[in-house]
């Protein structure tokens, strides 16, 4: 069984000396007592650079939140997946619901993204979802399968994962029940397995919406669930520790 993966998403949150504070804390803190499974951690893409140089030899990952489709060019504004890399980031998140509810991200350009990513060489993190409106309709699997087919891309298994996270679950303190995390766990690794048989037998499936240190356990617990994607309580050393601890 490879290990569960806890990654913690500081979503618009961090500036310099607080952000370099509380990755300290981590630093030290699984130096003291190793967590039984990985640890990645997205800053701001601001902060990428010096939490790369806080977690150097810690074993903490650190990742992004988002890149670029192009390596290079005219994109104003933009981060592509090389100078990601450059900056020390070993993983991106991509097509957060955030980012596909505000600058609108759709599934072809999540997955060009993700190609993107793969090509330097960062491990991939695919968010997908479903809204309350689509669950209360009965849409779900349909909605989920769906982005599974636009937005992972060819080559996903090996260094790609798959973060289910339900809108309506994100930052709200609500989860679905233990029974409709692992219906959709279940379905997300059928999914994958008929697309990519073996390898895709072995992506990691993580969950996320409203993990804290009190569901951990049980939620980690669940079959076919790899980690978990934290968004509100990555921000508080305690509690993040608390969720690795929790890993399986
Ligand atoms: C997220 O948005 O990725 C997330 C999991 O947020 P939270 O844990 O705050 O619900």
């Amino acid at each position: 069984m490879p290990r569960q993966l806890i990654a913690g998403n500081w979503k618009m949150n961090g500036l310099t000396v607080p952000g370099a504070r509380l990755a300290g804390a981590i630093r030290e803190a699984v130096a003291a007592a190793p967590p039984p499974c990985d640890l990645l951690i997205c800053p701001p893409f601001t902060l990428v650079g010096t939490l790369a140089h806080v977690m150097l030899g810690s074993g903490v990952a650190v990742g992004a939140q988002d890149c670029h489709a192009k390596p290079a060019g005219a994109h104003t504004g933009d981060v592509s997946a090389p100078m990601l890399k450059d900056a020390g980031a070993t993983a991106v998140i991509l097509g957060h619901s955030e980012r596909r509810t505000e600058p609108g991200e759709r599934e072809a350009a999540v997955r060009a993204t993700a190609g993107a990513g793969r090509a330097a060489g960062l491990g991939r993190i695919v968010w997908v979802g479903e809204t309350l409106a689509e669950r209360e309709a009965g849409r779900q699997e349909a909605v989920v399968a769906a982005q599974l087919a636009g937005s992972v891309p060819e080559g996903f298994p090996g260094s790609g994962v798959v973060a289910y996270e339900p809108v309506w679950a994100i930052g709200t303190g609500r989860t679905p029940t233990e029974a409709d995390i692992a219906a959709m766990h279940a379905m997300i690794r059928r999914v994958l397995g008929e697309r990519f048989g073996a390898t895709g037998g072995r992506v990691p499936i993580l969950y996320g919406g409203s993990v804290k240190p009190s569901n951990a356990e049980t939620i980690l617990a669940l079959p076919e669930v790899g980690g978990a994607l934290v968004g509100g309580a990555s921000l508080v050393a305690e509690d993040f520790l608390a969720i690795a601890a929790a890993a399986a």
